[in-house]
């Protein structure tokens, strides 16, 4: 008589006898994406190289960006162009040089620098690896809330808030890596008038998938307007970028704030920099207005790429776990790039350990906590946008073998 734990080995057996070597890891997009903006790569020529009666070979500029790259990456984040930096290739940068300021200097309401401060900074988990790291590195000790799916626990963050070491908070609003959830408009209206000890708390929101929609959008929310109708004016600092639109790594980072935190934080960049690289901007600007729909129908384009690799891991995990969470629950996410799955026995490290014999890398375990440990040891990140379509499909079965397999061995007990 076979057994579940049978018939899961035996289902594994199966599949790592196939020799596959898939990767599920990597947040990037995939090689029909970036030919999307291919475009990108002709949008400067020689005798092209003026863009808002600028020189973009030559030092003048300004520090703030172009005017039209801070219009269109302002129309991005729904902001006007004076409230937007367009930076240079990176948002993760973008973020490290603010919070650096704000460590070394303090913000606008600061009365010195946090770094003298002991400084802590409220994350959501599970939560995206780069932000922890960077927080720690630059000397942040993390606080963790929970991510819900209408975004973070405004009312944790509360919590935490009335610590006067706790500076701010650090969350994706849009589409979160890795679950997809997206903060409510009324969520992010509490979260713009929280009462906190620190009279500088921050609300540093990395929107990453602001335009990232796989059907209908969700509603995005504007922080810097919420927090100024809420009488905090210089709350809230929202970032972005086009590594996820055009070129990943290759393109533009950007930062939405108040006119006051746009002086604070220009004052800042021009002292290490005469301004950021007008070559790029100029091209993004070019080839993102001369696109079929522009910026948004580049992004249905996307979407056409993306949304089928989602709706395979929907239907593989349904399929091979079944929907009454014996085995596992995951997210469905309406847009981003990543959904997360939670195993209901304690067994995620041993589920990426499985899938890695049998030749599929998964993000390793614990890399959705700070110091890299889940302490329920239940989480997994699903990152379906880089392969094609079926070998998303074969290594989410590779997955879903795993989860049941290491969820029987789990239930057997030690051998
Ligand atoms: N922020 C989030 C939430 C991400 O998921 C990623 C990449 O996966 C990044 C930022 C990286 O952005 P950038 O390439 O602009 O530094």
């Amino acid at each position: 008589m076979t057994t579940p734990f049978a018939d899961a080995q035996a289902r594994y057996d199966e599949l790592a006898a196939l020799g596959l070597t898939l990767n599920l890891q990597r947040g990037q997009p995939s090689d029909a994406d970036f030919a999307l903006s291919d475009g990108l790569l002709s949008a400067v020529t020689p005798g092209t190289t003026t863009q808002d009666g600028l020189d973009l070979r030559n030092y003048p500029g300004g520090v703030a960006g172009l005017p039209a790259a801070r219009a269109l990456f302002g129309r991005y984040l729904g902001l006007d162009a004076a409230n937007t930096v367009v930076w240079n290739n990176s948002s993760l940068e973008l973020q490290g040089l603010v919070l650096g300021f704000a460590l070394l200097h303090g913000v606008r309401s600061s009365r010195g620098g946090w770094v003298h401060e002991r400084p802590r900074m409220v994350v959501t988990t599970p939560g995206y690896d780069r932000h922890f790291d960077l927080l720690s590195t630059l000397g942040f000790e993390l606080v963790a809330v929970a991510m819900q799916p209408d975004g973070p626990d405004v009312a944790a963050i509360a919590a935490a808030a009335s610590d006067p070491r706790v500076k701010g908070v650090l969350f994706v609003p849009t589409y979160a890596n890795p679950g997809g959830e997206t903060i409510s408009p009324e969520q992010a209206a509490r979260l713009a008038s929280i009462e906190a000890a620190a009279p500088d708390f921050t609300i540093f929101a990395d929107d990453a998938y602001r335009a990232h929609h796989l059907g209908e959008p969700v509603e995005t929310v504007d922080l810097v307007g919420l927090c100024a109708a809420a009488g905090r004016p210089d709350r809230a600092f929202v970032f972005g970028s086009t590594s996820k639109i055009t070129y990943a790594g290759a393109g533009l980072g950007f930062v939405g704030s108040s006119v006051d935190n746009i002086a604070w934080l220009t004052r800042y960049l021009a002292a290490q920099s005469i301004g950021p690289n007008k070559v790029e901007q100029a091209r993004h600007v070019r080839f993102l207005e001369d696109c079929p729909g522009g910026l948004e129908g580049l992004m249905r384009a996307h979407a056409a790429l993306i949304a089928p690799k989602f709706a395979v891991v929907d239907e593989v995990l349904g399929a091979e776990l079944g929907l009454d969470g014996s085995y596992a629950t995951w997210t469905t996410p309406r847009g981003g790039y990543f959904s997360s799955l939670f195993t209901t026995a304690p067994v995620a490290s041993r589920v990426v350990e499985l899938a890695k014999a049998a030749g599929v890398s998964l993000t390793p375990a614990g890399a959705t906590y700070p110091g890299g440990h889940d302490p329920e040891n239940r989480n997994i990140r699903i990152a379906p946008t880089r392969p094609p379509l079926d070998e998303v499909r074969t290594a989410m079965r590779v997955a879903a073998a795993c989860v049941r397999l290491a969820t029987e061995e789990h239930r057997a007990g030690p051998a």
